[in-house]
């Protein structure tokens, strides 16, 4: 094959214990998947069904980075998640089916221009601009199913300047990982390389430039990144 522009590197996160990398392709985002956090951002936690938005596959951003502040905003807030790899894919996945797709397990934050996101939703536009800018999906290094298993249950915190901002457990999400990638991939046909980031607990706010992030998840991983 012959490009008329130089083409690209696939964007790409390492894998724990290996030399070999993860080639990312599209980043699926689930919204509103732990009741607290729905209620924060006043929506009402019944069992409606997921709603998914996405980010840029190059909008990965490797574990320990600077990530410049980004334009065009004001409030710039950290959401901890638990992201999921899939090796394969498919449409009309079933959920008892799922977990036989997904590659691994990483620790991302869903970096979220919420004032852009506010005004969007205010106006019924897309939140494309509030979520999916340069930078805006910073994640670990994944670690395999095959070491780890499926992790259901577990702790997921995240600390900013080390004063504790989002702290929760996997097991309090409304969705699981296996009825979200089920459900999605009955709106799309899903692709080796695809993430998810599985939705963020309580506790959602604004950082600024100095800020140092440090993430977790139980089995997963550490990410920290600073914005500068
Ligand atoms: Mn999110």
């Amino acid at each position: 094959m012959s490009y008329v522009i130089p083409a690209w590197d696939l964007p790409s996160l390492p894998v724990a214990g290996s030399d070999a990398r993860f080639p990312v392709r599209r980043i699926y985002c689930v919204g509103r998947n732990y009741a607290e956090h729905t209620r924060e951002m006043g929506g009402d936690p019944t069992r409606e069904l997921p709603f998914f938005f996405m980010k840029p596959g190059d909008a990965i951003v490797q574990n320990g980075a600077k990530i410049p502040y980004p334009p065009q905003t004001k409030d710039l807030h950290h959401e901890i998640e638990l992201v999921v790899a899939l090796k394969s894919g498919g449409a009309d996945i079933s959920a008892a089916k799922a977990l036989d797709h997904v590659y691994g397990y990483g620790v991302g934050i869903d970096l979220t221009r919420r004032d852009l996101q506010g005004a969007a939703k205010k106006a019924g536009r897309p939140w494309d601009m509030g979520k999916g800018f340069d930078n805006s999906a910073p994640c670990t290094a994944l670690v395999p199913a095959s070491r780890i298993g499926h992790p259901a249950k577990g702790a997921i915190w995240l600390k900013v300047n080390g004063a504790p901002r989002q702290s929760a457990d996997l097991s309090a999400m409304i969705w699981s990982v296996p009825e979200m990638i089920a459900y999605l991939s009955g709106l799309v046909e899903l692709k080796p390389g695809d993430l998810l980031f599985s939705g963020t607990p309580a506790g959602v706010a604004a950082v600024v430039r100095g800020d140092k992030l440090e993430g977790h998840v139980d089995q997963v991983g550490d990410l920290t990144i600073t914005i500068v």
